[in-house]
């Protein structure tokens, strides 16, 4: 791939190009054994990113949005209940916040991380919610409802603070469930553990995607939920196969959500990758620090604080000519992304729920202005710096001169 062909947004031909054969033979065992739902390969690999993600239990769903859905209800989430989330995350987030029968209440990010902000949900709690009749629970004065849950996002594969969330959480009876769909081996360093944790091994339960353009991605679709509470993995199993634990013996009523042994076998070849992988794509952070620093003031570069160690899903950046800049580097075969252009408060599915723009401004600042730069482990240096010169020509042909400035100053 020559800079002259192009820079891709992703790659997924690449990386599994060298899988190939072992692929075909997870084909052939599926065939070979007629085993394509469950099996051995589904507990083989929920063994094996259990112990990935340092968790006593693992359970392969159908996707990231099942694992989100089914965690939230094993975890005790009930119908009616107000779940916290923030605004700038995959609508999957909330979409599986109504599946589990909650309605989702949105709370805003800090600008540093993108994350959930831990004061702002602090705040929420105090000032939006007043205490329930029979303590525990705050009740959101915008529902009425109980808020018994948040679910923090590690979006682009940075850790939100999770020490300041559990101990909200923990002062305001609130289960903890981490969308990690986008951290797959991104770690917090906990200073109330005083021990560096993986995403996923931190709340009550987590949620992960294998969408295939994740950092552990199948050939298909593919989650997983992680958790240390035997109980919490137990429901979840009955949940994806229609609430049996026995064949045709129905307890709950649940969904058809499992993983296939095809993915599950296609994910335990990969898994054995991910940390090299995460490790070059960190590599390319490097890289990317490196080639942009000199347009500092003009693009923020993301940013790491000395708790997380990130995975980058995603690098993004903020340009306040965002639009510009992305049509520049399309038109020299550079691909971006926004992820995500409109926050779900503002988007129309949610328009039932009521908020109104500049109710999330931290939000909605960053919707405007994010840039995701392509990020892979095999993208190369030199194509980096091809980006980085682009990106400066997109500046510099921006730029006003200094007289003509001041004299059309104010
Ligand atoms: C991908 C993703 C999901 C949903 O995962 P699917 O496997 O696509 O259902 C949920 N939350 C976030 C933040 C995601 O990036």
């Amino acid at each position: 791939m020559s800079a002259s062909a192009g820079i891709p947004f992703l790659d997924l031909v690449t990386p599994h190009l060298e899988l190939e054969q072992e692929f075909t033979a997870v084909f052939k065992e599926a065939l070979d054994t007629a085993s394509f739902i469950g099996g051995p390969a589904v507990e083989n690999f929920e063994r094996e990113f259990a112990r990935f993600c340092n968790v006593g239990f693992c359970a392969g769903v159908s996707s990231g949005t099942a694992a989100l859905h089914y965690a939230l209800v094993a975890a005790g989430v009930r119908p009616g209940d107000s779940v916290i989330t923030v605004p700038n995350t995959f609508i999957a987030t909330a979409e599986a916040i109504t599946q589990a029968g909650g309605v989702p209440e949105f709370v805003d990010i800090d600008e540093g991380t993108y994350n959930l902000d831990p004061a702002l949900l602090l705040g929420y709690l105090e000032q939006e919610c007043h205490s329930g009749r029979h303590g525990g629970c705050r009740i959101s004065r915008r529902t009425g409802r109980p808020v018994t849950a948040v679910v923090p996002v590690h979006l682009y594969g940075q850790m939100t603070d999770m020490d300041a969330v559990l101990e909200i959480a923990e002062a305001h009876n609130l289960i903890v469930v981490e969308d990690a769909c986008q951290a797959h081996g991104a770690e917090y360093f906990s200073r109330r553990a005083n021990a560096w944790k993986k995403a996923g091994s931190i709340g009550k339960a987590a949620a992960f995607s294998f969408y295939p353009g994740k950092n552990l991605g199948a050939c298909g679709e593919g989650g997983a939920v992680t958790t240390d509470d035997a109980e919490i993995a137990r429901k979840v199993k009955m949940i994806r196969d229609h609430g049996q634990a026995k064949k045709y013996y129905h307890d709950i009523e649940g969904d058809n959500g499992r993983l296939d042994a095809i993915q599950a076998g296609i994910l335990r070849i990969k898994l054995r990758y991910l940390t090299k992988w995460n490790d070059q794509r960190r590599q390319c952070v490097a890289v990317y620090s490196e080639v942009l620093a000199p347009l500092a003031s003009h693009v923020i570069l993301p940013g790491e604080p000395s708790w997380s160690r990130g995975v980058y899903h995603l690098y993004v950046v903020r340009h306040q000519g965002r639009q510009g800049l992305q049509v520049h580097l399309a038109s020299k075969g550079i691909g971006t992304g926004i992820h995500y252009p409109i926050p779900l408060h503002l988007q129309k599915a949610y328009r039932h729920l009521s908020y109104r723009e500049k109710d999330f401004p931290i939000s909605e600042g960053v919707a405007a202005e994010i840039l995701s730069l392509p990020m892979y482990p095999q993208l190369r240096p030199q194509q980096q710096k091809q980006i980085a010169i682009t990106i400066s020509e997109f500046i510099q042909s921006k730029a006003v001169p200094a007289a003509v400035t001041m004299s059309a100053g104010v």
